[in-house]
């Protein structure tokens, strides 16, 4: 049996409409307590999703609002239990009274990730398609919550199943023989399996290779912008943040330290990061400032080099230049284009560079196609990107065994020997799927979630 839950399932802002959610056996029956429809008919009897209006009471039978309600009967419902949802008018004080009012009537309040957490155990949704549905909340851009939806459709679990359930094929081949030697069962030779593990481990290799992209879409790019003080780093981040949020002024040295701020270019995500200017300077505090700067370009995905391009390049533009060229990848953005650009893009050896004006936003269309080109690779954002560190460890450990069997099979080794390394192979499958994960990773999973998904 499971017991009755209950949350609002929508933000804490006023808005047009709120949504109390209910699960588990007899939510219907405890919500009718609390909820008369317009109809006189009871809530239990209300025909199966189809709205319905009524009356939301409190305890002391006061209306609390005027709301339509849907009573879902299990299983074919999100958690796979009988389900009501009540649209309220979206007042968080509504709400908060009607859900007051629905723990009265005998629900509780759902932990976080409860709904969800119960959709997995009843089996209405894998680990993958659980995990995704918190990334299309969380999603911050259009090809994010694509990739989420399309793992939520199970995208991801047509990818893995097929490996699994082929490699229990071997395993059960396997055992059959050992365990039934007088039936008439095909005689068990490893060889006959080397081409499936060879394909499998190609597989999950391309699903790992994603991640580096899956990282990405999921966190955002982690750029940062070097250039020497004055040049208009801040002016960028200003310009691309939409508001003032660095100080912008004409002394140099003003940014000391790093200053973060997450944008949106485009379809992109940047987790900016300005940083002091890479200079000389007997400054302790600017130093150290020089020093993050520095140790930030090792981390990050992607490297903006501002310079003044009004003026002839300097050695400390070409130091930034040089620290530049340690990330993964740069762009070189020539700001002060209004100003007249004394410099060549020939003196830059970058794969792109932009004439921007930061003052004004210009040149910052031609940034946004330029990182669109960056960017652009083929993989489609259709659920068949792993962003998830979690799910990306277990593949690489799935992948480490299968390569190991396949290593083994190679040296001759006895079938037993080479099948437990393909056993492994498949826990850490089903550790992303969810057949074979550990409770205690289940609860944290689910922890993540936010109350009422
Ligand atoms: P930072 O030290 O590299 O962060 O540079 P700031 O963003 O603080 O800018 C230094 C100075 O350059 C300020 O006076 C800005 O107003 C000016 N500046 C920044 N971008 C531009 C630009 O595109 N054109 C012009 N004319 N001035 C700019």
């Amino acid at each position: 049996m499971a017991d009755v839950i209950a949350a609002i399932a929508t933000g804490k802002q006023p808005c047009a409409i709120g949504i109390l959610r209910l699960s588990g056996d007899g939510a219907a029956e405890v919500c009718s307590k609390v909820f008369k429809l317009q109809s006189g008919q009871p809530l239990t009897e209300a025909p199966n999703r189809k709205l319905v209006m009524g009356e939301l009471y409190d305890e002391q039978g006061r209306v609390i609002d005027q709301a339509l309600a849907v009573y879902t009967r299990a299983p074919h419902t999100y958690t796979g239990e009988d389900t009501v949802e009540l649209q309220c008018h979206g007042s968080p004080a509504v709400l908060a009274a009607g859900l007051t009012s629905l723990f009265h009537a005998g629900a509780r309040q759902a932990g976080p990730g409860e709904f969800t957490r119960r959709a997995f155990l009843n089996g209405q949704m894998d680990l993958t398609q659980a995990e995704a549905v918190i990334d299309l909340i969380d999603a911050e851009t259009a090809d994010a919550a694509a990739n989420a939806a399309g793992q939520v459709g199970g995208v991801l679990l047509k990818k893995l199943d097929p490996i699994y359930n082929q490699l229990t094929d071997i395993m059960s081949h396997f055992h059959a023989v050992l365990d039934y030697p007088d039936e008439d069962i095909d005689p068990f030779s490893m060889n006959t399996y080397e081409n499936i593990l060879r394909t499998a481990a190609i597989d999950l290799d391309k699903l790992l290779q994603s991640y580096n992209r899956g990282r990405v879409l999921k966190h955002g790019i982690r750029a940062v912008i070097v250039g020497k003080p004055n040049v208009g780093k801040s002016s960028l981040l200003n310009a691309l943040a939409g508001y003032d949020r660095v100080i912008v002024t004409d002394v140099p040295g003003t940014t000391r330290d790093t200053v973060e701020e997450t944008v949106r270019v485009g379809r992109h995500l940047l987790r900016l990061l300005d940083t002091a200017g890479i200079r000389d300077t007997d400054d302790k505090i600017e130093q150290m400032g020089v020093e993050r700067a520095q140790a930030a370009v090792k981390d990050a995905d992607l490297v903006i080099l501002v310079c003044d391009g009004s003026k002839p390049l300097t050695e400390e533009d070409e130091r930034a230049i040089d620290a530049a060229h340690d990330g993964v990848r740069a762009i070189a953005l020539i700001n002060k284009a209004d100003l007249g650009c004394v410099v060549q893009t020939s003196d830059f050896f970058f794969e792109y560079v932009v004439p921007i004006c930061a003052k004004t936003g210009e040149g910052l269309e031609q940034f946004e196609a330029a990182l669109d080109m960056m960017y652009d690779d083929e993989l489609p954002c259709d659920g068949s990107i792993l962003t998830n560190a979690r799910q990306a460890g277990a593949v690489l450990r799935a992948l480490r065994a299968l390569e190991t069997a396949n290593q083994a099979m190679k040296m001759g080794h006895t079938p037993d020997a080479v099948l437990c390394d393909v056993e492994n192979a498949m826990e850490a499958i089903g550790e992303v799927t969810g057949r074979t994960v550990r409770e205690d990773i289940v609860s944290r999973i689910f922890e993540r979630f936010c109350v009422g998904k």
